[in-house]
């Protein structure tokens, strides 16, 4: 590594990076190529000798850029948002200068520390119970993603009951909404649970595709009746379909009623819930094991980052952790520190926790609340176009910065909508000004319009409402002819 080489091509780069985000708006937002359009455009092996970085910024321009989907785009309004930001950024470049590997504390002490640090005061602004700060047995872990958040809280919660004795693996049953994230079913894969005893339980627009907790009483009544074990409860803050909040203090009495383990996947809206008015859709947390949301979504924090506390580490500890002697060292086996390769599936992590910080610190708590304010106010001026115009209706309830919205089938036609919504996304996002995806509620093809890239302001909105409203109308002339 030369420091001045370094020096000379980050700040190319840099450039490079700047002139992108200036012409980003340039750019269909939805890649436009074609699956295995890249062969064609780059050798089929490695150069042998070293090239020049001007040559392969140029292969950027012309090869891959337009292979990308441009998450950062305002007209970005699919899945859910991925923020990038300045502080992120410049985090995301300290943590590549240092490269450290932390996963235990002596690997690189600071890494541990900050971490631990920064997921307290996270967690205080989210107001979680004293159970969940490092001060007691509780604490945050960073992890790459909710879908590893959820596997570690599971894996946990199955040993612990494993450890008691009084079940076998193949009793355990886990329960969640049919709106639940797939990540849970790939961690219920992984951990071994039984297919059949993963219970998911119908979520219906009369309870806004939030879990119905009586359904969930009676499920879990019947289950115990066949002598099965309920052992893990997911609930959602957010769900990926619609933004549904789930019941937390409902369904918290029930987890403990039942001695179960309450994990709480709060990966997108999590983050809102740093606003005080938005802090009651987690209140009933108190009843919860782990709570998990992703900064990288919509916190100005850049992919990954998803923030995990459990209230006990030590079960987390006890499912995950190894001690092979060319780890050992003073300070684990002291007691004095926490490792959090033993809180975590790999064993090399990144030093997250940088980007996260310089977050808090450059961006403060105020203007990162009022950033998400600003997302959810543009939200809302969509429902109301949406709301003016009647060949449209809104779905369900707007949640947070997300629209779920349909266009009404024409009663001349032979669709009951399927269809037309589908063609409508497919025109709106081959246009490439925006970038919007689709869930299916009640059977229902729906539009999901979800605010949340950095760059977005209420034109953008504005502008995205004429797109859809036009191709609409295209698409409505062309079945009446
Ligand atoms: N949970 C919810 C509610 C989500 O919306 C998502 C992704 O959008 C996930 C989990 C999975 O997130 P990740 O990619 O961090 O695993």
């Amino acid at each position: 590594m030369d420091a001045e080489q370094l020096r000379e091509h980050a700040h190319r780069m840099v450039d490079f990076i700047a002139d992108y985000y200036k012409s980003i708006e340039s750019y269909p937002v939805l890649s436009q190529v074609e699956p295995g359009y890249l062969h064609e455009h780059l050798p089929d092996s490695a150069p042998k000798h070293p090239e020049k970085l001007e040559s392969i910024l140029d292969d950027i321009q012309q090869n891959i850029i337009p292979g990308v989907t441009h998450w950062q785009s305002p007209g970005y309004f699919a899945y859910y948002p991925s923020n990038s930001s300045i502080a992120g950024f410049l985090g995301e470049m300290l943590s590549a200068s240092f490269n450290i590997v932390g996963f235990s504390w002596v690997a690189s002490p600071a890494a541990t520390e900050l971490e631990v640090i920064v997921l307290d005061w996270v967690a205080k602004l989210l107001k979680l119970p004293k159970q969940f700060l490092s001060s007691g047995h509780g604490g945050g872990v960073i992890q790459g993603t909710a879908s590893e958040a959820v596997l570690v809280a599971l894996l946990a919660a199955r040993d612990k009951m494993l450890k008691i004795g009084k079940s076998s693996l193949g009793n355990l049953v886990v329960y969640a909404s049919d709106q639940t994230h797939s990540a849970l079913q790939k961690a219920c894969q992984i951990a071994g649970i039984h297919p059949e005893n993963f219970r998911v339980i119908k979520a219906y627009s009369s309870t806004n595709y939030s879990l119905d907790p009586e359904v969930l009483r009676k499920t879990i009544s019947l289950d115990i009746s066949t002598g099965l074990i309920p052992f893990f409860l997911c609930a959602t803050v957010g769900t990926t379909s619609s933004a549904a909040v789930d019941p937390l203090s409902a369904l918290g009495k029930i987890a403990k009623a039942y001695g179960m383990w309450l994990h709480i996947d709060a990966a997108y809206a999590g983050s809102a819930c740093i606003c005080p008015e938005y802090r009651h859709y987690i209140d009933g947390i108190e009843e919860a094991d782990s709570f998990d949301m992703n900064a990288h979504k919509w916190l100005l924090t850049n992919f990954d980052c998803s923030l995990l506390w459990v209230k006990d580490r030590s079960a987390l500890v006890y499912s995950l952790s190894t001690n092979p002697e060319f780890l050992k060292n003073k300070a684990s086996e002291e007691g004095k520190v926490v490792d959090f390769k033993d809180l975590q599936i790999p064993l090399g992590r990144r030093f997250r926790s940088l980007k996260l910080w310089m977050v808090l610190r450059l961006y403060g708590v105020e203007n990162l609340q009022n950033y998400m304010r600003n997302h959810i106010k543009l939200a809302q001026q969509f429902v109301e176009f949406v709301n003016s115009d009647p060949r449209f209706e809104v779905v369900t309830p707007q949640m947070f910065s997300l629209v779920c919205f349909y266009l009404r089938p024409p009663p001349n036609i032979q669709d009951d909508g399927y269809k037309l919504n589908k063609s409508l996304l497919g025109a709106v996002n081959s246009s490439g000004k925006i970038f919007m995806s689709h869930t299916v509620l009640s059977g229902k093809f729906v539009l999901r319009l979800a605010v949340g890239a950095p760059l977005t302001e209420e034109r953008h909105i504005k502008e995205a409402w004429e797109l859809i409203q036009e191709q609409a109308s295209i698409l409505l002339g062309s079945l009446s002819l």
